[in-house]
């Protein structure tokens, strides 16, 4: 079934080269279906990794893409501007936390987040603390693949070992324990509260993803973290990054996840399901405070610039994706989704190789007492219609919210079955 030129040539996201996992050759997607190459069809439980919001091959963005296609598909933004980026910006700032006013726009979700550090580097040599240069974070977070970014990453599961010393060592504190859904334990703040008081003189920002760590675990924690973790950063000054890439734009439930907390960082990340998922764009934002202080440092400027900053085709469609969103009743769809998940894969919990099942928005998680075998497990997915990429112990959804309730009854039945039967005969399904 694998394509023999792509399984000889073409690296796929974390596979080998020497025993490369399958890959199953898509012919078109629209809606929350992906078509393969062999006429079976699929019910995408992915969104792509939390993007394709809005499904596949949607009218108005299609038409947003080849609208703007008429009068450019790329301009340097050094020196130029142009109509999609401006129009993005405006609606961009009404949708984000009122004290952020000022908008980088990146390549991805990675650089987004390099993007965030080095601001925070920069604020604080300006501030005339140039030894404030490390980052503290959680375990079990995730902020992308380049080097800094995934110098913040958990750094079991993010790939620390590999890269030795070559990565900076950033301080870490254990993942929140107390569940978004369950009580708060005082506790859960200790770590990071001495943490911080022992190292503040040498850190620039705390970052964190609010809410949901995604890749490093998706787990779901206590609003009152956050709360605490904005006091700590403002009595020590730090600065606190948000890393909305995965969070934003309605999957939890809220616009972005910041508002769960009411807690406003001073610099956050979006990306993903920003363009739909049509094309890769992100944005770093932060405060007129930050971004001034910044202006006013040695430097004068800001030191980034990527060659496809703002590029317009990624802008207009991220324009024409946010208005489709905020200009329906996007909340009561999330909940329909949120809805269908809890009464669907609730009873999974009961299975004596499932740990956990949560769900928050459109987000469903199963968690299993042991890693998957993610080859033969997707196998099954596939045999029965459905699109879901399982990782270590976690099986988990975050369907496109155009997905109808019979497609998404469909999806977690499928999916269900499969968690179902993954005990006795099927134990091979575990790595
Ligand atoms: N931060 C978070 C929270 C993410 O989920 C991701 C992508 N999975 C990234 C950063 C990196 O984004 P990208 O893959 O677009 O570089």
């Amino acid at each position: 079934m694998t394509d023999p030129f792509d399984l000889e040539h073409i690296w796929h996201p974390y596979t080998s080269m020497l025993n490369p996992l399958p890959t199953f050759k898509v012919k078109r997607a629209y809606g929350a279906t992906i078509e393969l190459e062999d006429g079976r069809t699929l019910v995408d439980g992915m969104s792509s990794w939390w993007c394709a919001i809005h499904g596949y091959n949607h009218s108005e963005l299609n038409q947003a893409v080849t609208d703007q296609l008429q009068n450019m598909a790329h301009i340097m933004f050094g020196g130029l501007t142009h109509e999609p980026a401006i129009e993005l910006g405006k609606l961009l700032l009404k949708i984000t936390p009122p004290s952020l006013d000022k908008i980088f726009y990146a390549d991805s979700g990675s650089v987004s987040v390099e993007v965030a550090l080095k601001m925070a580097v920069q604020y604080w040599a300006a501030l005339h603390q140039p030894e404030k240069t490390n980052f503290i974070t959680t375990r079990s977070g995730y902020h992308g693949d380049t080097w800094n970014a995934m110098s913040v990453c958990d750094p079991v599961t993010g790939m620390h070992q590999i890269f030795g010393t070559s990565l900076p060592n950033r301080i870490f504190v254990p993942a929140p324990q107390s569940r978004f859904d369950g009580e708060w334990n005082p506790q859960d703040i200790q770590q990071l509260k001495q943490q911080i008081e022992q190292h503040h003189h040498t850190i620039a920002a705390l970052i964190i993803e609010p809410i949901v760590q995604g890749a490093g675990g998706m787990r779901f924690y206590h609003p009152e973290y956050l709360r605490q973790a904005k006091a700590l950063c403002e009595q020590y000054n730090l600065l606190l990054i948000f890393d909305e890439i995965a969070t934003g734009f309605g999957r939890t439930g809220k616009m972005f996840a910041w508002e769960h907390a009411q807690v406003e960082p001073d610099i956050m990340c979006i990306g993903k399901g920003l363009t739909g998922g049509y094309m890769t764009l992100s944005a770093t934002l932060t405060t007129k405070q930050v971004a001034e202080t910044i202006s006013r440092g040695e430097a004068g400027v800001f030191m980034h610039g990527p060659t496809f900053m703002a590029n317009p085709l990624a802008c207009a469609v991220a324009l024409r994706s946010t208005q489709l969103l905020v200009e329906q009743d996007w909340q009561a769809n999330i909940e329909r989704l949120e809805k269908i998940l809890a009464e669907q894969l609730n009873d999974l919990a009961q299975l004596d190789h499932v740990t956990d099942v949560r769900v928050l928005g459109a987000i469903g998680v199963v968690e299993l007492t042991s890693n998957v075998d993610m080859k033969t497990l997707q196998q099954q997915f596939v045999e029965r219609g459905i699109w879901v990429r399982p990782f270590g112990k976690l099986v988990y959804v975050m369907p496109p919210y155009v997905i109808t309730d019979d497609e998404l009854h469909y999806l977690l039945a499928q999916m269900s079955e499969v968690v179902k039967n993954m005990q006795g005969a099927n134990a091979n399904v575990f790595a």
